[in-house]
């Protein structure tokens, strides 16, 4: 059963093709630039083997459509392709940003699923656009493969009434929908999942608390393997410190911007998305970049690692509240898996509340899921890597299996 995994942005399509019998990576590539007068599409068929090669292509792609066709003449190339027709896909798991309180898990597409990420537009003006024209491209050049949307938002959709409300006026949720959703939710699941595995118990028994640190950042606090919070809101701007996002911070900022600083609505919003969280305090927004300055004696990029970790901490603290009772911590995504010293800083001082990092385990804890906790340690904490493309393909097998 082969499964092809389409991330569709505005301007880029990501896609991985799985065996889904022996879970292998037939193909994963992206296409970037549609649309702009140079595009690009790089392609790794059979990565990892020692039949491994790369494609790359660089022609104007005018559309989506253009560059999944692409795409599709390189898996199929009867020379060098790794299946010999699209007829031999069996799904397509699509990313979908935004479920809105439509949709709890991932669902096959028909008119009315379409219909309903249409009206979920307005909650992810850029993303839901972008998902629906890769879902229709896909439906044009894979006709006879079920299409299956897999949501960021459905894992949350179990947080409750009172961790979704914003405390303002009640008729902004019902005309507006205005509340917490969650994003990142495939990739905590995911995570949860790997980590009871990991631990050889039934995820249902265990709290965990799972902290992906990315480009964006996000935890959730998962208990007997249901989202009970998360740290992204209404959009994937809340919560925690990310690379260009600035997360939580007093909504009055942004009436004093407009106010005294004349900028307008997309100004703020471009500040706060593009131009704040770690690029903002230091100017750099890659966790590698920030410790190779911190090495050399800039103090803001040490402030810019001091503040971000400090709001890991203190969610940190407040999941332990929320959950009572804490068996797991996961570390996941790019910060989360390789930077130890983000991982030290996030429990330093947690020590009461049963966390205890070895030190020697964090630094070096090798490929794949790793425990990094001391023995003394009460909960344990571990590193999982995330892989949300095999996630999103499972999540499709099991929904095309019934
Ligand atoms: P992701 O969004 O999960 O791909 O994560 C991307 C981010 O992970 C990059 O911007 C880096 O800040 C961070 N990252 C990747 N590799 C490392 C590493 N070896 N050490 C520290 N941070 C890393």
């Amino acid at each position: 059963m082969n499964i092809l995994v389409i991330n569709s942005g505005s301007s880029s399509i990501k896609f991985q093709l799985l065996d889904m019998v022996a879970e292998r990576v037939l193909a994963s590539g992206l296409v970037e630039r549609i649309g702009e007068a140079l595009g690009r599409i790089k392609c790794t068929l059979r990565p990892g083997t020692g039949s491994e090669r790369v494609v790359v292509r660089e022609n104007r792609i005018a559309d989506h459509t253009s560059g999944m066709r692409l795409a599709v003449e390189i898996l199929t190339d009867p020379a060098d392709g790794v299946i010999a027709q699209p007829s031999e896909v069996t799904a397509i798991g699509h990313r979908v940003v935004h479920g809105g309180e439509d949709f709890h898990q991932p669902t096959v597409i028909d008119d009315r699923v379409l219909a309903a990420i249409a009206n979920n537009v307005p909650l992810a003006p850029l993303h839901n656009p972008a998902n629906l024209a890769g879902i229709r491209v896909a439906q044009e050049l894979f006709p006879q493969a079920a299409q299956v949307a897999v949501f960021d938002t459905a894992f949350h959709q179990t947080i409750p009434a009172h961790a979704y409300h914003y405390a303002i006026p009640y008729r902004l949720y019902e005309e507006e929908r205005i509340r917490r959703y969650g994003f990142h939710g495939t990739s905590h699941k995911y995570v949860a999942g790997e980590c009871a595995r990991a631990m050889g118990r039934p995820l249902a028994e265990l709290n965990i608390i799972t902290i992906h640190l990315g480009n964006g950042c996000s935890m959730a606090a998962v208990g007997g393997g249901r989202s009970l919070d998360c740290t992204l809101g209404f959009t994937p701007l809340e919560g925690l410190v990310m690379g260009t996002r600035s997360g939580d911070l007093d909504p009055a900022i942004h009436a004093y911007l407009a106010r005294n600083c004349g900028m307008d609505i997309e100004a703020i919003d471009t500040l706060l998305n593009k131009e704040s969280g770690l690029k903002g305090l230091c100017g750099l927004n890659d966790m590698r970049d920030i410790h190779a300055a911190i090495a050399e004696g800039d103090q803001r990029a040490r402030l810019a690692l001091e503040v971000q970790t400090y709001r890991n901490k203190k969610y940190i603290g407040a999941y332990t509240a929320v959950l009572g009772r804490v068996d797991a911590i996961v570390f996941t995504a790019g910060i989360g898996e390789n930077d130890a010293v983000t991982r030290a800083k996030s429990l330093a001082g947690l020590e009461p509340f049963g966390i205890v990092l070895d030190d020697e385990r964090n630094r070096h804890p090798g490929g794949g899921p790793a425990l990094l906790s001391h023995g003394t340690s009460r909960v344990e904490v571990w590193v999982i890597p995330t892989n949300e493309e095999l996630a999103i393909a499972r999540e499709t097998k099991a929904v095309v299996a019934g």
